[in-house]
């Protein structure tokens, strides 16, 4: 089952049909699917601690089995729910469905502390309620505030940046957890990290890629690592494919990683499995 649900995305091809129609029709399929969510579900892929080898928590990555079109990547129905509106309910209910269930999943060992990221969308940080809908998710389903940990990316500190700062001290203020996803590939100005309230940074793919070989991709995850710990945050270290890269990382003194060489992104079941026998690993 591991195979079958990841790498078989159909990709969305706007000149399939006649683009703006297509588009539409899209959309609809989506507003329709976050009425009754039954083709949406969340797939959740381990965080794991360089240093001891375990589980720490998850990300949450929303997956849409459309009826007709089958598994429809992310990469670009985010997009479409940006431009619809549509992320608003979407991104709600996927940080209501994610908290839920590492609140179930924490019942299995209460002296582990799971931790569960949700993506954000720019878009939603356009929402001033936005901490209050996160304070709502957080009483609803019990998860302590430090447990959830919010992603977003660069862009959201660079835009709108006084509206956004103030949304981002408010979550803070709630106490959840703020990363700043595929860090490095947006803007070059890293003066936003002494204004925003910034706890971890995720180290992007790109730069773990080529790690071994004679780029200076090495330096620059070296350089991130060595940002995160003098500005007191964690480094993940995403996209780690190989053993050679979980190892060159792990001496870099990267707190955490993700990747396709520990665990793909799993159903919700395949992933609770994984936590009762992290032998499976
Ligand atoms: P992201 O947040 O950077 O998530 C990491 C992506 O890399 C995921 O793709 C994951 O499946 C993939 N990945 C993880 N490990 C590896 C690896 O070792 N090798 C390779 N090649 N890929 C790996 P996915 O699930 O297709 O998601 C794509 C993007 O869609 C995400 O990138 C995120 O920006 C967005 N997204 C996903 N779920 C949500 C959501 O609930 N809300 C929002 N706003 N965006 C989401
Ligand atoms: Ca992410
Ligand atoms: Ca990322
Ligand atoms: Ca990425």
């Amino acid at each position: 089952a591991k195979a079958a649900g990841e790498g078989t995305f159909a990709r969305y091809d706007p000149t399939m049909h006649s683009g703006l129609v297509d588009r539409l029709q899209l959309a609809a399929d989506l507003r329709r699917a976050l009425d009754n969510k039954d083709e949406l579900e969340l797939h959740y892929q381990p965080t794991i601690e360089l240093r001891s080898g375990t589980i720490i928590g998850f990300e949450a990555l929303v997956r849409w089995r459309h009826p007709v079109r089958g598994m429809i990547s992310p990469a670009d129905f985010i997009p479409l729910a940006e431009s619809t509106g549509l992320i608003r309910p979407l991104g709600q209910w996927v940080l209501a469905e994610a908290s839920r269930q590492c609140v179930e999943w924490g019942a299995y060992d209460p002296d582990r502390v799971l931790t569960m990221a949700v993506n954000v969308s720019g878009r939603q940080f356009d929402q001033p309620d936005l901490p209050a809908i996160v304070a709502g998710v957080l009483a609803d389903t019990g998860l302590p505030a430090e447990r959830l940990c919010l992603e977003m990316t660069e862009s959201v500190l660079m835009t709108d940046t006084e509206e956004n700062l103030a949304v981002l001290l408010s979550l803070k203020e709630i106490g959840v957890k703020l990363a700043i996803d595929d860090f490095g590939t947006g803007y070059s100005s890293l003066a936003y990290l002494r204004r925003f309230p910034v706890d971890t940074l995720k180290i992007d793919r790109s730069f773990v890629e080529r790690i071994g070989g004679a780029t200076p991709d090495a330096a620059l995850a070296r350089t991130i690592v060595q940002l995160g710990q003098s500005l007191g945050m964690a480094t993940v270290a995403e996209g780690i494919e190989q053993y050679a890269q979980f190892l060159a990382l792990r001496r870099m003194g990267c707190d955490l990683a993700q990747g396709y060489y520990f665990s793909r992104p799993l159903p919700a079941e395949e992933a609770g499995a994984l936590l009762r026998d992290p032998a499976a690993l």
